[in-house]
């Protein structure tokens, strides 16, 4: 029996998304994205599990592309928030890291000494991270042979009948026309759902770990298998009598006499707190629902559905019986962020 929240992380579904990724974008060069510790699935066992089958990672920051290097990773790294100071840069491209620019200080930064390779990334409509649209053609002429592409990303793509992902397709169109370099526009959501925005290169994150990255769409109906699985084990079982409250607040009573069971894991372990009282759990075959308030490392499930639970048994959080978008959905968030949360702060096993 494992004691501590436990994060399995199954390296098979990840190839096999990738290979979901590719059928859906076969004439698309793919970077595969792996920042935040590829999701929370571990960036290097992660991208040493895929190293062989995808065209370049993508990370977040200098510092996640170093770490790839050091681990022995050889493919291109892109590094999305590019560098902040001339440090980064030089440290950068002594590792061989293409960085972005995202902005006006940044495309002085990259000229003010050896430009290093960089992809110029334009706000296409996203109103975070970009350059102007129509100043990008011209940060790409300026940087010259350093510019080895052109990005922008989509705000609305998990929506893709939604009016601003047309808007935002017609803009990179537009600014990237006549120039010469590789384009990018495409995350996981338009990767399968609007071919028309995969252009050169595609870049999923979310789909190559096995959640769902469109709305209204499971992983299963897409083809995607989840990666991380999350367990716990059930460390105590009562029978509670009818009208005894459960946990902090005392939010939920029992209805009638029926068995209780605590699972080894809470908010601490980045379950979410605001996971309601009829939030699902996986046990024994069959599903029961949470009850009461989650705590820091403990939660209540209520088992009616399965009386042959016993103590020790593990408890599935998400994984491959209960999608993390089921989860994200009721506690009010994504399972981007919930994949996020457990990896950092529970064990992980890779298999
Ligand atoms: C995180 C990120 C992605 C991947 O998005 P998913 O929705 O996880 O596929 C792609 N491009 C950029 C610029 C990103 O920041």
């Amino acid at each position: 029996m494992t004691r501590r929240p436990r994060a399995t992380i199954r390296l098979d579904a990840l190839r096999h998304n990738l290979q979901v990724a590719r059928r859906a974008a076969p004439r698309a060069r793919l970077m595969a994205v792996v920042k935040a510790d590829a999701y929370g699935h571990g960036m290097v066992p992660v991208a040493e599990a895929i190293a062989g089958e995808v065209d370049a990672f993508a990370v977040a920051s200098p510092g996640e592309g170093l770490a790839l290097r050091a681990a022995g990773i050889d493919r291109p790294i892109l590094v999305l928030h590019g560098a902040l100071d001339a440090g980064e840069v030089a440290a950068a491209r002594a590792a061989r890291l293409t960085l972005v620019v995202h902005h006006p200080d940044q495309l002085a930064l990259y000229l003010a000494g050896a430009a290093p390779e960089a992809w110029v990334k334009i706000d296409t409509g996203m109103g975070r991270l970009g350059l102007p649209a129509e100043t990008g053609a011209a940060a790409c002429r300026r940087l010259g042979a350093a510019c080895t592409g052109v990005l922008s990303h989509l705000a609305n793509a998990d929506l893709p009948g939604h009016p601003a992902n047309a808007r935002q397709l017609a803009r990179f169109r537009q600014a990237t026309a006549g120039l010469d370099r590789p384009r990018s526009l495409a995350n996981s959501a338009a990767l399968l759902s609007a071919p028309p925005m995969h252009f050169d290169w595609v870049r999923p994150g979310l789909m190559l770990y096995g959640a769902s990255p469109l709305q209204g769409r499971t992983a299963a109906e897409l083809g995607l298998r989840p990666v991380m699985r999350l367990t716990a084990p059930l460390i105590a079982i009562h029978r509670r009598r009818a009208g005894q409250a459960i946990g902090y607040g005392g939010t939920w009573t029992c209805p009638e006499d029926m068995p209780v069971g605590v699972v080894a894991i809470g908010y601490g372990d980045g379950y979410p707190r605001h996971a309601p009282s009829g939030t699902p759990v996986h046990v024994g075959g069959v599903e029961v629902p949470l009850v009461g308030r989650v705590s820091m490392d403990s939660l209540c499930i209520d088992l009616r559905g399965c009386p042959q639970a016993r103590i020790g048994e593990p408890v599935q959080l998400w994984g491959d019986d209960l999608p993390v978008e089921r989860i994200a959905e009721r506690a009010g968030t994504i399972g981007y962020e919930l994949l996020c949360a457990a990896g950092a702060r529970c064990e992980r096993v890779w298999r």
